[in-house]
């Protein structure tokens, strides 16, 4: 049996309660690394409240064009798959934001006219939480399109000697399956509505074709609506976890508080929680 696993949680659209759950697991138990790679939206660090020891700069290679250089061949414009060079008559244009840092252009310039320079995107941040546990988040630069790579760098500093956490972005697009690729579980956080089911089925796709073992945690509780419950039926899909709809979780948590601080006795049902996911692991 795997004693050190890595968790991936994830759900198919925002709002459903994700950093509730991947804080309040970080929260009851031991030796762990918590990544956030909700880089556009990081949340975690107000119910983890770290204390942040280091923060870096995350860039990518973007090309620089020597003019004197140039012979205007086309060949950097014509490998360039995201479109980020423009072979113009006279000129060579470089649009920084689409450019992937793939190095590809470069490698062709027939005159070496392209050397690459760092074009920062976001910064890391990491620190100490509850303890000696390791906290990770990463913030994208406003505006910036390109959030995996700045997820693959958080990702570098996974630890095979913690049980690692990682709460993803919402949805189902590329940022989610960078977070998810390489953990050996996932947890889908969904509620019980037609929305949440809706996005839960996407997600699941997902994970079918990664190929990586999950289960679903429904939050916002309650008798109404039991759809979800159905799908996970017909789908052969654990149900890890019921958290009712209640009044004051919803309050402790607006006002930066985990699940475990709002009701402590959910530690206990997040330590049963790791120990389920390792057994299935
Ligand atoms: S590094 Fe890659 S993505 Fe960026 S401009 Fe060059 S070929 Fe395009
Ligand atoms: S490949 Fe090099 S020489 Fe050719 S257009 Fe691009 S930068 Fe200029």
């Amino acid at each position: 049996m795997k004693k050190n696993i890595k968790i991936s949680v994830a759900s198919g659209k925002g709002g459903t309660g994700k950093t509730l759950v991947s804080v309040s697991l970080a929260l009851s138990i031991n030796n762990v690394q918590f990544i956030d790679c909700d880089v556009e939206e990081p949340n975690a660090h107000i119910f983890l409240k770290p204390e942040i020891e280091i923060e870096k700069s995350v860039g990518i290679p973007v090309p620089e064009i020597d003019k004197n250089k140039c012979s205007l061949c086309g060949e950097c414009g014509k490998i360039c798959e995201y479109h980020a060079i423009v072979n113009l008559k006279r000129d060579v244009l470089v649009f920084y934001e689409l450019c992937h840092g793939c190095g590809g252009c470069s490698i062709v310039c027939p005159e070496k006219a392209i050397k690459e320079k760092e074009r920062e995107i976001g910064i890391l941040r990491k620190g100490k939480f509850n303890g000696d546990n390791e906290f990770i988040d990463g913030i994208l630069n406003p505006g910036e399109p390109l959030s995996p790579p700045l997820i693959r760098n958080l990702k570098k500093e996974i630890k095979n000697d913690k049980t690692v956490i990682i709460d993803c972005p919402p949805g189902t697009s590329c940022p989610v399956v960078e977070s998810i690729k390489g953990t050996d579980f996932c947890i889908l956080i969904t509620e019980p509505t037609p929305f949440g089911l809706n996005d839960l089925t996407l997600a699941v796709e997902v994970l079918k074709k990664l190929k990586i073992p999950y289960g679903v945690i429904i939050n916002k509780c309650d008798s109404k609506y039991n759809e979800v419950e159905k799908f996970c039926k017909k789908e052969n899909i654990g149900i890890l976890m019921k958290i009712p709809y209640k009044r004051d979780i919803g309050v402790a948590y607006s006002k930066g508080k985990s699940l475990i601080e709002a009701s402590p006795q959910y530690k206990k049902e997040f330590q049963d929680l790791l120990n389920r996911i390792v057994k299935i692991v």
